[in-house]
């Protein structure tokens, strides 16, 4: 029998370009990471923001400092405006003056922010620098920093310019969640338990168990085990895409609505991970009227309604809709979905009908009305 997920002995990455490991570690121990890792100072590049930095910029500098590392610490302003041509522009600026070399690493340590415009600047200077991940919101550390994902926003929209670049590591300390905003747990909790639906009915029942303790209590003891089995399955999707093209739609399970929810809602109204949830109530309604014997909808329900989302009673079926059929990912204007057979065996579905569609959408607006 395969070790639980909830208890794996080491994890890593496996891509094509390298294995990567993912650690659990003390942010004052990072630079002994990067030692065993290959990498080496003096100098090290730390991009964070500024609410990160307000609370660990300070001892991470210390203890980098204390090991014989020179760290230059760059930051930005919180959120998604700084996924920006403008601030990259302006972080080379900051950096390409202090002559870094090909082996400096470069380490984003903050959330997806951070890690996508950190990222980006790394796959970017001098060709390439060693890039560590070291998220802190608990959404980047059960999925955005694992995958290789990098980038900046455009006008045109999100994510539109950028790369995969894959990083030496994802050093993972927990302690970080600690100063992270209530709202934040719930975005990164959404992710974690779609991972779950998508491989792991294991992760289902332990969230089930422990959903009070980590969202309620932000409780780490019951929190990590979750963060755990959620970056290992990410992992395990990413790597296996890379052989058998098609596994990583499936991480898109609850995003068909998310993005159209996001999209007419504004963006930053509806947090990604609260769109998520709501998404996922919407699909897993979907999947249940497919093939009811499989899943026992009313409790999966009860769980994804545990997660706190903001009122949508005026979001419009017809206007989610529209955006649904002009999302990017919408090819032919046939709109796809991610269901479930059952808990931990996903597909991709795209023959849904409209009226079933509204169908979800109409019982996703009372039950949260
Ligand atoms: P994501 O949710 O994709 O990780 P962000 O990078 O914007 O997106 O992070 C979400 C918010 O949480 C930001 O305002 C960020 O500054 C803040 N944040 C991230 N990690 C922490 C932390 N450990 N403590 C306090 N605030 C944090
Ligand atoms: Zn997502």
């Amino acid at each position: 029998m395969p070790a639980s997920r909830l208890r794996p002995d080491a994890l890593s990455v496996d891509t094509d370009i390298r294995t990567y490991p993912i650690r659990f570690v003390h942010l004052a121990d990072v630079s002994a990471h990067l030692n065993d890792l290959g990498l080496h100072g003096p100098r090290v590049v730390v991009i964070t923001d500024e609410n990160v930095a307000a609370h660990y910029r300070t001892p991470l500098v210390h203890a980098f400092e204390a090991a014989g590392w020179t760290p230059h610490v760059v930051v930005v302003p919180p959120g998604e405006s700084s996924k920006s041509l403008d601030r990259l522009s302006t972080l080379y600026d900051t950096l390409l003056p202090l002559g870094l070399e090909r082996s400096t690493p470069v380490c984003t340590l903050g959330g997806g922010v951070v890690g996508d415009l950190g990222g980006f600047a790394a796959a970017t200077l001098l060709r390439g620098v060693p890039l560590v991940h070291l998220p802190t919101s608990l959404l980047a550390q059960v999925d955005s920093s694992i995958g290789g994902k990098t980038g900046i926003n455009h006008t045109v929209g999100k994510n539109l310019i950028g790369s995969f670049y894959q990083p030496h590591a994802v050093l993972v300390d927990p302690e970080t969640l600690l100063t992270l905003p209530a709202r934040e747990w719930v975005n990164g909790m959404a992710e974690a338990v779609k991972h779950g639906f998508i491989a792991d009915p294991e992760l289902i029942d332990y969230t089930e168990r422990h959903l009070v303790d980590i969202l309620g209590h932000h409780d780490l003891e019951a929190t990590v085990p979750a963060v755990r089995a959620a970056m290992h399955i990410k992992a395990q999707v990413v790597a296996d895409d890379e052989r058998e093209a098609g596994k990583r739609a499936w991480l898109n399970f609850g995003h068909t609505f998310a993005h159209a929810i996001e999209h007419v809602a504004g963006y930053g109204t509806v947090a990604h991970g609260e769109a998520v949830a709501l998404g996922m109530r919407a699909a897993l309604y979907l999947s249940h009227r497919r093939a009811p014997a499989a899943l026992d909808h009313d409790r999966l329900d009860a769980l994804l309604a545990q997660l706190p989302t903001p009122d949508v009673s005026g979001l419009a079926f017809e206007a989610l809709w529209d955006a649904m059929r002009h999302d990017k990912k919408t090819k032919d204007g046939t709109i796809r979905f991610v269901l479930l057979h059952a808990v931990g065996d996903p597909f991709v579905a795209d023959d849904c009908t409209r009226a079933s569609v509204q169908r979800a959408w109409d019982f996703v607006q009372q039950s949260t009305a």
